[in-house]
């Protein structure tokens, strides 16, 4: 793999503020890894603190509301969580789409925010089992990400990163196979060639997402077209975190 792999860790709603010597230790182990490129989306609660304490990795969102503000009770909006210190915010999770209904469109416009709010995007695509057991996954796939994707990203190489998670294999304990995932990160790259040019859709990293860990993440990454991995689970710990990296290196 030519370019340098992008660990993302997906703290979802995990961690209190004693959460943050786990994220100063990544920190701290992150400054002697420079070959991985580290990110942490810790709860909205935690992006400031979590900025304060980091120095080398990445900060980011896990969702923002697609108004710039209003009355929106409970929401954030994608300047809040830039304020806040975010650099990026994930769309179209899984557990966003399932657990909140939350539609493509909805999410191509919480994009569209996050860009005009100078954020970078992680956009999440998976399938269900049932698409996968009926050689549906790659058509609902690239549907899901046609129909999510803002309009108009300029510089997509350095604003997109796409994520794709199958649904089956998040905190399933079950990650797919490499050769489900290389089939899925091709077609995913084509797509991007196709909808960016060939230089910028060349250059949108695509990483692998569910049930990654130390023991699979080296064979994983290595695969073709996967730029790096989104890590639940084994990104709560700073040592199983970073034992990802250390394999991924
Ligand atoms: P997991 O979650 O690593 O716990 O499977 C991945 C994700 O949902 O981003």
């Amino acid at each position: 793999m030519a370019i340098r792999p992008f660990i993302v860790g997906n703290w979802k709603m995990h961690g209190t503020r004693a959460m943050l010597s786990e994220a100063r230790a990544i920190d701290r182990a992150a400054q002697r890894l420079m070959q991985v490129e580290i990110a942490l989306a810790p709860p909205y609660t935690l992006i400031h603190p979590v900025r304060r304490e980091a120095e080398q990795i990445g900060v980011g969102a896990q969702d923002c509301h697609p108004a710039d503000g209003g009355a929106h009770t409970g929401d954030i909006s994608a300047a809040m969580v830039a304020d806040a210190g975010a650099g990026f915010v994930i769309l179209g999770h899984s557990e966003r789409r399932q657990g909140h209904g939350e539609k493509d469109s909805l999410i191509c416009e919480k994009g569209t925010a996050a860009l005009a709010a100078g954020l970078k995007l992680i956009l999440c695509c998976g399938e269900p089992m049932e698409k996968r057991e009926s050689g549906k996954a790659v058509d609902f796939v690239l549907r899901q990400l046609k129909a999510s994707l803002p309009a108009t990203i300029e510089e997509a190489g350095e604003r997109l990163t796409i994520a794709y998670e199958p649904i089956w294999a998040i905190g399933s304990g079950r990650a797919a196979s490499i050769d489900e995932i290389v089939e899925m990160h091709t077609a995913i790259r084509a797509f991007l060639v196709k909808t960016f040019g060939e230089e910028e859709g060349a250059a949108v990293r695509i990483l692998y997402g569910g049930s990654v860990n130390a023991e699979n993440a080296a064979e994983i990454i290595a695969g073709d077209e996967v730029g790096g991995a989104l890590v639940g689970g084994a990104s709560l710990s700073a040592e199983s975190f970073m034992n990802i990296v250390l394999a991924v290196q």
